[in-house]
């Protein structure tokens, strides 16, 4: 008996070790990818006001209203993370006076957020995007872009990324895209 228990204890030993590399390996391999950070470009502007709509004093582009939520990792909701959008508008022009076509907002205690706008227009060398910067309350900023499908010009484009496209609906007057960032 004596030199049965520890090889009993080896066993036990070894089973607790299989059982740490199981929960190494969940925290290794999150339940979401995480979402591709892209360039700022040059047009960033700190300072937007809050506004979930971008277009209410504009007539000219197709209106497009883009939903999501914003999550963890492992999915859960990141309530009131702060995004900041801005954009060219329909013809491709930034607003570097002010702040057309640029608005910060927080999404809500589920991680949804609302952005209705306008798709904006080709500028030299890009596909339409909308930029976004976007927090969760104590986390730290991630700066990306966002996509539209089916654009000539995506695929030229090489700070396109097709992990950022928006899905959008058969109208083309809504879309949807989640985004995933590390919580705090
Ligand atoms: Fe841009």
């Amino acid at each position: 008996m004596r030199t049965r228990l520890p090889a009993r204890s080896a066993v036990i030993r070894a089973l607790f070790g299989l059982a740490a590399i199981g929960l190494a390996a969940q925290a290794a391999s999150p339940a979401l990818s995480p979402t591709v950070p892209l360039t700022e470009g040059p047009f960033y502007k700190a300072g937007s006001p809050e506004r979930s709509n971008l277009a209410a004093s504009v007539t000219a582009g197709q209106r497009l209203t883009i939903t999501g939520t914003v999550s963890d990792l492992e999915g859960r909701p990141l309530g009131r993370a702060w995004l900041d959008f801005w954009q060219a508008d329909s013809a491709g022009r930034y607003d570097n006076g002010g702040y057309q076509f640029r608005g910060h907002q927080f999404a809500d205690a589920a991680g949804h957020y609302v952005l209705t706008t306008v798709i904006p227009g080709e500028y030299p060398g890009r596909t339409p995007h909308i930029h976004v910067k976007l927090r969760a309350p104590g986390g730290k900023t991630l700066t990306t872009q966002i996509f539209f499908p089916g654009n000539a010009r995506n695929d030229s484009d090489p700070t396109f990324d097709r992990s950022l496209v928006v899905a959008m609906s058969t109208d083309g007057k809504s879309g949807q895209i989640d985004f995933v960032i590390p919580a705090p």
